[in-house]
């Protein structure tokens, strides 16, 4: 399996860190002909949204990788992330929207900003969760999973494959969110002898 990290700014360069200890391979995407490479799934990083935002229509990766993510490539975004995948931001952004959720962005205020707790993700039990200037998911559709929350606000969720987390999962040396993710993107893989596989 690889995993496509995308590279325009922010904190990618852990989420390669993360993948490295779980032995699966991945590259950055910095510019549209790095979408040339074949992968099997997408990570979207922490950062600035807006910037990403602005980068994504800028080196014209906007579309392309919208369609993917229609299309079906499971995608995992934190933080920031989190906020591109959202369907509804109260600020009007350049979000990619694929995912059925209304996010707050730098939700926690000022002196709030950056926090550790930790707290139960479905089927992982306690873990250890960063925010930075994060958001959280103010409410989602039915077909949305909630997967933690800390406060009482929904801070991951899933829906078919996207996953997003408000908190930066790989800031820690718990790998459980990406195993997750992993697993996410295994189960969903299409067995060798699935009569869709033509060979
Ligand atoms: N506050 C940032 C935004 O609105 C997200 C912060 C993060 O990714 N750590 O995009």
């Amino acid at each position: 399996m690889t995993v496509g990290i995308l590279a325009l700014q922010g904190a990618f360069a852990e989420h390669g860190q993360m993948l490295d200890k779980l032995n699966t391979a991945h590259f950055e995407i910095r510019q549209k002909k790095d979408l040339d490479q074949k992968f099997d799934a997408l990570i979207l990083p922490g950062g600035e949204s807006t910037v990403m935002g602005k980068l994504l229509w800028e080196l014209d990766l906007y579309k392309v990788l919208r369609e993917k993510i229609c299309g079906g490539i499971p995608v995992f975004g934190t933080c920031a992330g989190l906020i591109l995948l959202a369907g509804g931001v109260e600020e009007n952004q350049s979000c990619l929207g694929t995912m059925d959720i209304q996010v707050k962005r730098n939700a926690y205020g000022r002196q709030l900003g950056s926090f550790y707790a930790e707290e139960e993700f479905a089927g992982l039990g306690t873990i250890p969760m960063t925010f930075i200037r994060a958001p959280y998911i103010v409410s989602a559709s039915p077909e949305v999973e909630i997967l933690a929350k800390v406060g009482g606000k929904i801070v991951a969720a899933r829906q078919g494959k996207q996953l997003v987390t408000a908190f930066h999962p790989e800031l820690n040396a718990d790998t459980g969110v990406h195993r997750f993710f992993l697993d996410m993107v295994e189960k969903q893989r299409l067995p060798s002898n699935h009569p869709m596989i033509k060979l």
